[in-house]
């Protein structure tokens, strides 16, 4: 039977874009906070700041100024290649003002990749920074994107303009010269509208562009807004903006929440606890990698976090034994998780107030709003409470679907709109979910998606290479990383040898989450008798090593 959440339907606006809605709707902070309280994103390095109001004129220029002298229509995919700054969300939302896609991706992406994501958005025009212009140039033009379509979110640099220009450019337009935000068409609903496109591998393959709408990203906040205490007003922006947990919870939630975003361009222990401490930053959003340092890196030693009120960990799993070392090194404090994916505009599950004591930690929360869950066996025969099965779901945050994949948007959303999340999940009687194991093939490193298929994809081209599978095993630092079963070809040098070159060729080929940290020979990969790799045998089989089975 379906578990449908117990907590009361959202009220879900359904004929507005997120920019409306966040700036030009009841929702907004705009409408009812005076201005010198109106919270905002703000560099937590160079203390550079910008509130909501700023935001939204800033929005306005920016999309002015790209449709009047860059023809940006609506639809165009408008890919972000950085690092967090203020500057993305302005460039995120003035594309969605006018009707326009933002495509993130990884910063740390090599030219290959990042042409293969440029390419697979359909990419029109790029934001980047300084520090990333060599990779994105080269992607840029591999994809067809002219220079005069490549812009700088922050800094500069000769022949490339930049977001100051373009802000002049569009303020010069005058207040009458605004291009007009967009607006639904009489019997168009934001849940058509697209936003957003994503990398994941979802279930299976190759990562996949995920088509997310304004109305999943609308809903997703509404859902998080009606379980979020009213203390909730800092939030420290360190998982990327690209990813979906940063794109919802760091970059839109905020302005909700009329919450002070504190944004890292880049993680560093000692930056992360820097800018918790200097700006007393009680309610941590943070992923597993992270929270593991937390309790090991005694660095964090030298800090003073007694007014740390509570951890949140989302986007990947966390073990029982970190759970209860974080519990007794900040005792006092509470804890909760979200669980989803990118295929659900992040959370599906969330903890609810009444239950954020270390004592349902391990479990993933209940419900979110106005959303059903089904747990099914591998006959898709609905299980009950208690039972072990995946984990599939239904609501308003889930997405539309992949971007010209058809197939693969077919065997993910099944045709009563549930979402196969390849997750093994139970729920108990008092709906409390939790995440038993992943079906799917998909790897979490540092709490970032790797899909197996690229890097096999990758090996099998490799000269020593007849066969391969990979797979991720849990590691101390990143979680899980990525481990290949090779079997090599006959007059290939020896095994060491051969794992020595190969861990080199996915370094020089992929970014630093994607890089294969072992190798194991073996004499044949595992295969179903349609040719698909029995995974399972695999993991049991690494299991069985690393428990000394
Ligand atoms: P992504 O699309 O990158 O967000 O990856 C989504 C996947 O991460 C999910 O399908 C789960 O396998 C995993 N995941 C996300 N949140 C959690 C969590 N709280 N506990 C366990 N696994 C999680």
């Amino acid at each position: 039977m379906p578990f449908k959440s117990s907590q009361p339907d959202i009220d879900l606006p359904t004929n507005i874009t997120n920019w409306t809605w966040l700036f030009n709707s009841p929702a907004s902070p705009l409408q009812s906070i005076p201005s010198s309280q109106l919270a905002g994103y703000s560099n937590a390095n160079t203390k550079e700041r910008i509130n909501w109001a700023n935001v939204k004129t800033h929005t306005t220029h920016l999309s002015t100024a790209l449709v009047r002298h860059y023809g940006l229509q609506k639809g165009d995919v408008v890919a972000l290649f950085s690092q967090n700054t203020i500057w993305y969300p302005v460039a995120m939302l003035a594309v969605n003002r006018v009707g326009g896609i933002i495509s993130g991706a990884s910063p740390a992406y090599n030219v290959e990749e990042m042409t293969y994501a440029l390419k697979t958005a359909g990419a029109k025009y790029l934001f980047t920074i300084p520090g990333s212009m060599d990779v994105a140039s080269a992607a840029a033009k591999n994809a067809g994107i002219p220079k005069q379509r490549v812009f700088l979110l922050e800094g500069t640099m000769e022949g490339f303009t930049t977001m100051y220009e373009l802000l002049e450019l569009g303020k010069r337009e005058g207040e009458k010269g605004q291009v007009e935000e967009y607006k639904l068409k009489r019997g168009e609903k934001n849940k058509d509208l697209c936003g957003f496109l994503s990398f994941s591998s979802g279930t299976t393959g190759l990562p996949k562009a995920v088509m997310i709408s304004h109305q999943n990203v609308i809903a997703q906040c509404v859902q998080i807004k009606q379980i979020t205490p009213g203390t909730h007003k800092k939030v420290l922006a360190v998982l990327p903006s690209f990813h979906i947990t940063g794109l919802v919870h760091a970059l839109h939630l905020p302005i909700l929440l009329n919450a002070e975003v504190y944004m890292l361009s880049s993680f560093t222990m000692k930056s992360m606890l820097d800018t918790v401490v200097k700006y007393r930053i009680s309610e941590l959003l943070l992923v597993p990698p992270i929270i593991i340092r937390l309790v090991r890196d005694p660095i964090v030693d030298d800090y003073d976090l007694s007014f740390v009120t509570r951890f949140s960990s989302g986007a990947a799993p966390l073990s029982e034994e970190i759970i209860q070392m974080l519990k007794k090194k900040f005792p006092g404090t509470g804890f909760k998780q979200g669980y989803g994916m990118t295929e659900s505009c992040s959370c599906i599950t969330s903890h609810p107030p009444e239950k954020y004591g270390y004592e349902h930690a391990h479990k993933v929360g209940t419900v979110c709003a106005s959303t059903t869950i089904k747990i099914v066996d591998e006959d898709g025969k609905e299980l009950g409470v208690n039972e072990p099965g995946e984990l599939l779901a239904k609501g308003p945050q889930i997405v539309m679907g992949y971007l010209n994949n058809e197939q693969a948007t077919k065997s993910t959303f099944d045709s009563e709109g549930y979402l196969h999340t390849g997750d093994q999940a139970v729920i108990d009687d008092e709906g409390m979910v939790t995440i038993t194991d992943r079906i799917k093939e998909m790897i979490k490193v540092k709490g970032i998606g790797v899909a197996p298929a690229e890097l096999e994809d990758l090996l099998l081209g490799h000269e020593f290479v007849e066969d391969v599978a990979v797979l991720g095993v849990n590691d101390d630092y990143s979680g899980e990383k990525p481990k290949a079963y090779i079997v090599k070809k006959k007059g290939s040098p020896g095994e060491k040898d051969v794992g020595e070159q190969l861990l080199r060729y996915v370094k020089e080929k992929k970014v630093r989450h994607k890089w294969v940290k072992e190798v194991e020979f073996i004499g044949e990969i595992p295969k179903s008798a349609s040719g698909k790799i029995l995974r399972r045998l695999l993991r049991d089989k690494s299991r069985g090593a690393s428990e000394g089975v």
